[in-house]
C-alpha cells in the first residue's frame, strides 16, 4: 500500500489526546476527521453483497433505511459459482456503488468457515473448505478495490457460531486453526491485501480477537504482511488499550470518548508505548488517505448493467441439485403451476446487518411467464402461508388443483427469514412443517415436480424421493427470478457447485457433539476434520457432498498429466487435464483438484481440495485446465515446530467432479527438503525405530537377543513381531533373559543416532 508522503510527520504534529481519537470512530460509520490537521473522515458501511449506506446517521440496527442498491446473492451462493472471474466483476460493481455514494469502506466479504449447518450467519460466509473460501474472498476484495474502495475481510477470527458471539471462547488446537480457520483468511490477506481486517466479537483461545496479538500481530502482520488497519467489530472492544497493544488500529462504532480516554491512560501509565499508538495511527491514517486520494465523486451507476450482473451472478450461484428423468430443462409450452409463497415473497437475501434495500426485485412468477413465452400458461398459487408452521386447507387444496391440472409444478420453498439470521443460530435443519406437507400433497398429484429452494444454509430434505428436480437457488439476491427462469426453462445451463456438504441429517455434522459448546467455551473437538474432511474419512454418506451440482450437459475427462514425477518440496508441479463437453448443449464444468497423502505419520484428511478452475465449454469442445500447485498444496502445520511440512512420499493427485466422485488420479513423489531426523531415544519403540533406514538392520536381528522358540508357526511368529513392535527398546532389557544389557542399550541408541558408526 502506497503511503502517503507526509504521514509520519502528520503523526509527528499529533498531540496524544488527538492521536487517541483517530483510534475511534466519530458515531456509527464514520473514521474521525482532524480539521487542524486536514485529517479527512470517510466512511465504512456493510456489505457485503450490497452497500448498506443509511440514510441518516443514527442507530446500526435501523436496517431498512438505507439508499437503494443492487443486491447481489448471498455469498453462500456466491461460493457455489468457483467462479473468480465473475465474483471479482461483482466486487466491481460494489466498488463502484460505494463511490457514487463516497463510501471509502465496504465492510466484507466474511471469510469464516461454515462449522456447523446451524450458524446463523453462514449464509454469509462463503464456504467448509478454507481454499475455496479464500479464493472467493480474495476475487471480491480485488474487484471492490480495483474501484478505490477498501474491503474488510471479516470476522477474525473462528467466529463460527451467533450463539453467545459475542461472548463465546472457541477452543481450537494451533493446527486446526491454521490449516482450517486461519488459512482462509491468510489466502484472502495475500492475495487481496484487504484495506482493512475486522476482529472477530469472540475470544480465541481465551483472549478477545480484538485484543488477541498472536492473531492481530504476529499472524496478520508479521506472517501474512497485512499492510492496511484491523477495525473492530461493531461493538467488539473489551479493553481498548489492550486492543491497541496487540494491534486493533481502529474501534468502531464511536465509543464516545471512553476508548480514547483509556488510550491516553495507558500511555500516561506506561502500560501502552507511545510507539505502539503511533503505529496504529500511522495504519490507520495511510488508508484513509488512500481513500480520500481514491475517491471519484462523478461516479454513477447503472442499475439496469447491474442488475442484469446480478442475475448473471445468481444464474451461476444456483445448484442443481436433482434432474431425475431429465425433467429440467422445462419445455416452454402447456400448463405451468407455479406454487408456493416464497415466488410472491422471495427470500432472496440474508437478514441482519447485511440486509440492504434493493434497487428493486424479480417477481419470480412474472419472470418465469416471461421466459415461458406465449406457448405456456403459468398458474399460481400460494401453496402455504410463509409466517405459519402448519398447513393451511384450503391454501393446499388451490395448489393440489392447479398442479393436477398442469403438465408441471415448480414449488418454491426454503427457509423464511425468522428460520436463519444473523444474530442467532437455527436449532435444526428442518424446513417449515407446512412446506414439507405441501410438497408431499402436490407430488401426490403432479409427479412432474421441480422443488426450488431459498435458503442460506443446508436443509434436511425428507422429502427429496418425491420431487423429480430440485433446485439450491440459496439466498439469489434481487435478480433471483430471472436467474432461476433462465435456469428451469434452459435458457442457460446451471454450473454452481455445492461449497458445503448438505448432511442426510444434523447429527451427521461433524461439529455436532460440541455445537454451540457449554456455555462461553465453545471446543472445535473434532480439529481439522471439518465438512467433506469428515464425511470423506468416515465414510458416511451425505445428502450431496461438496463440489457436487448437475448440468444439462455431460462432461468427460481425460489426459492427467503432470509435469514430473518426483519433486522437492521446494519446487511447484504443474497438473494438467483436458476437459471434452460431451453433451449437447453449451455449458461450465468446475474441474476440481485435490491431494491425497497416500502415507503420513500425522492424521490427515483423506483429500483436500488444492485447485479449481470453471471452464465454458460449447458441445463437443475440449480445453486443458492447467493447475499449480506448490509446498502448500501437500503440506500439513506442524504445531510442534509451527512450519508447513510436506512428509516425503507419495501423493495422489485427484480430480473430481465433485469430492465424492474422483474421475482421475495420478502419483507423484515430494521429498521434503526440511525433514529433521528422528532423534531415538530408551522409549523408542521398536516399530519406529524399524521404520527407519538406521534401525532396520538391528530390529531385524532382535531374534537372537530373544529367548523365543526356534520352531514358531507363520502365524505365531507373525504375532509375536507385531506384539513386539509396540515394545520400547528398554522393554529389551526385561524379555532378552538379561542378554540386551543397559550398555548394550546405551551403544545402540549411539549408533542409530549416529553418534558412532554401525
Ligand atoms: C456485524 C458486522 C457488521 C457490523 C456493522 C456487526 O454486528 O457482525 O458484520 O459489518 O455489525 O454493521
Amino acid at each position: 500500500m502506497a503511503e502517503h508522503k507526509d504521514i509520519q510527520a502528520l503523526v509527528g504534529k499529533m498531540t496524544l489526546e488527538e492521536k487517541a481519537s483517530l483510534c475511534a470512530g466519530a458515531d456509527t460509520w464514520n473514521t474521525r476527521a482532524i480539521e487542524r490537521l486536514g485529517i479527512p473522515s470517510i466512511m465504512m458501511t456493510d456489505g457485503p453483497h450490497g452497500l448498506r449506506k443509511q440514510r441518516a446517521s443514527a442507530d446500526h440496527l435501523g436496517l431498512f433505511d438505507s439508499v437503494p442498491s443492487t443486491c447481489f446473492p448471498s455469498a453462500a451462493g456466491v461460493a457455489s459459482s468457483w467462479n473468480r472471474a465473475l465474483i471479482r466483476r461483482m466486487g466491481e460493481a460494489l466498488g463502484r456503488e460505494s463511490q457514487a455514494e463516497n463510501v471509502g469502506i465496504l465492510l466484507g466479504p466474511g471469510a469464516n468457515i461454515k462449522r456447523s449447518p446451524l450458524c446463523g450467519r453462514n449464509f454469509e460466509y462463503f464456504s467448509e473448505d478454507p481454499y475455496l473460501s479464500a479464493e472467493m474472498a480474495a476475487s471480491h476484495i480485488n474487484g471492490v478495490q480495483s474501484q478505490g474502495v477498501g474491503a474488510s475481510l471479516k470476522h477474525f477470527a473462528a467466529n463460527n457460531q451467533e450463539h453467545r458471539r459475542m461472548t463465546s471462547d472457541s477452543i481450537v488446537d494451533e493446527r486446526t486453526l491454521r490449516e482450517i480457520y486461519l488459512a482462509s483468511f491468510e489466502g484472502a490477506v495475500k492475495q487481496g491485501q484487504p484495506w482493512t481486517v475486522m476482529s472477530a466479537y469472540n475470544k480465541v483461545n481465551g483472549t478477545f480477537a480484538s485484543e488477541n496479538e498472536t492473531l492481530l500481530t504476529d499472524i496478520l502482520k508479521d506472517e501474512w504482511g497485512h499492510e492496511g488497519f484491523v477495525v473492530s467489530d461493531w461493538g467488539a472492544v473489551n479493553e481498548r488499550a489492550k486492543g491497541v497493544a496487540a494491534g486493533l488500529e481502529l474501534e468502531m462504532p464511536a465509543s464516545h470518548g471512553e476508548g480514547e480516554r483509556q488510550i491516553i491512560e495507558a500511555v500516561r501509565g506506561g502500560t501502552l508505548a507511545e510507539e505502539k499508538l503511533d503505529e496504529a495511527v500511522r495504519r490507520i491514517l495511510t488508508v484513509v488517505f488512500r481513500a480520500v486520494d481514491s475517491r471519484r465523486p462523478e461516479t454513477t451507476f447503472d442499475p439496469d448493467a447491474h442488475h442484469a450482473l446480478a442475475r448473471e451472478v445468481a444464474r451461476e450461484s444456483m445448484v442443481l441439485l436433482k434432474n431425475e428423468d431429465g425433467i429440467l430443462p422445462l419445455a416452454k409450452a402447456g400448463a405451468i403451476a407455479v406454487i408456493g409463497a416464497m415466488a410472491k415473497t422471495p427470500r432472496y437475501q440474508g437478514s441482519g446487518s447485511s440486509q440492504i434495500r434493493p434497487t428493486r426485485i424479480d417477481d419470480i412468477a412474472e419472470e418465469l411467464a416471461k421466459s415461458a413465452g406465449e406457448q405456456a400458461e403459468v398458474r399460481y398459487a400460494q401453496g402455504y402461508a410463509l409466517d405459519a408452521e402448519e398447513p393451511d386447507e384450503v391454501l393446499t387444496a388451490e395448489a393440489v388443483k392447479i398442479a393436477s391440472e398442469a403438465s408441471v409444478a415448480i414449488l418454491f420453498a426454503g427457509l423464511p427469514s425468522r428460520y436463519e439470521s444473523e444474530g442467532f443460530d437455527r436449532k435444526h435443519l428442518r424446513m417449515p412443517a407446512n412446506q414439507v406437507a405441501l410438497i408431499e400433497a402436490v407430488a401426490a398429484a403432479q409427479p412432474n415436480l421441480v422443488v426450488v429452494l431459498s435458503n442460506g444454509a443446508p436443509v434436511e430434505m425428507p422429502w427429496l424421493g418425491s420431487a423429480k428436480g430440485v433446485l439450491e437457488a440459496y439466498l439469489g439476491g434481487q435478480a433471483l427470478g430471472g436467474a432461476i427462469a433462465d435456469l428451469l426453462f434452459g435458457d442457460a445451463n446451471p454450473s454452481g457447485r455445492l461449497a458445503e456438504t448438505f448432511p442426510v441429517r444434523l447429527a451427521d455434522n461433524p461439529s455436532y457433539l460440541f455445537f454451540p459448546g457449554e456455555g462461553d467455551r465453545v471446543e472445535y473437538r473434532e480439529g481439522i476434520f471439518v465438512g467433506y474432511r469428515y464425511y470423506d474419512k468416515k465414510q458416511l454418506a451425505p445428502l450431496f457432498p461438496f463440489g457436487y451440482g448437475l448440468s444439462y450437459s455431460t462432461f468427460g475427462y481425460s489426459e492427467l498429466t503432470v509435469d514430473k514425477r518426483t519433486l522437492t518440496d521446494a519446487e511447484s508441479l504443474r497438473v494438467s487435464v483436458n476437459v471434452t463437453n460431451t453433451g449437447t448443449r453449451a455449458g461450465q464444468e468446475v474441474v476440481q483438484l485435490y491431494v491425497r497423502d497416500k502415507a503420513s505419520s500425522v492424521i490427515r484428511p483423506d483429500k483436500e481440495l488444492k485447485g479449481f478452475e470453471k471452464v465454458e465449454l460449447a458441445s463437443g469442445e475440449s480445453a486443458v485446465v492447467t493447475f499449480e500447485l506448490d509446498k502448500r498444496g501437500f503440506a500439513y502445520y506442524d504445531a510442534k515446530t509451527r512450519e508447513w511440512t510436506v512428509e516425503t512420499g507419495e501423493f495422489e493427485l485427484l480430480i473430481g467432479r465433485s469430492s465424492a466422485d474422483i474421475v482421475l488420479s495420478e502419483t507423484v513423489t515430494v521429498q521434503s527438503t526440511t525433514e529433521r531426523r528422528m532423534v531415538f531415544h530408551r522409549n523408542s519403540t521398536l516399530a519406529d525405530i524399524g521404520g527407519s533406514p538406521a534401525g532396520e538392520a538391528f530390529v531385524r536381528q532382535l531374534s537372537s537377543v530373544l529367548p523365543f522358540p526356534q520352531e514358531l508357526s507363520a502365524e505365531h511368529s507373525a504375532m509375536l513381531r507385531a506384539f513386539m513392535e509396540q515394545m520400547p527398546l528398554r522393554g529389551l532389557l526385561s524379555f532378552s533373559g538379561g542378554k540386551f544389557t543397559e550398555a548394550a542399550l546405551e551403544a545402540v541408541l549411539r549408533q542409530l543416532n549416529g553418534e558412532v558408526p554401525a
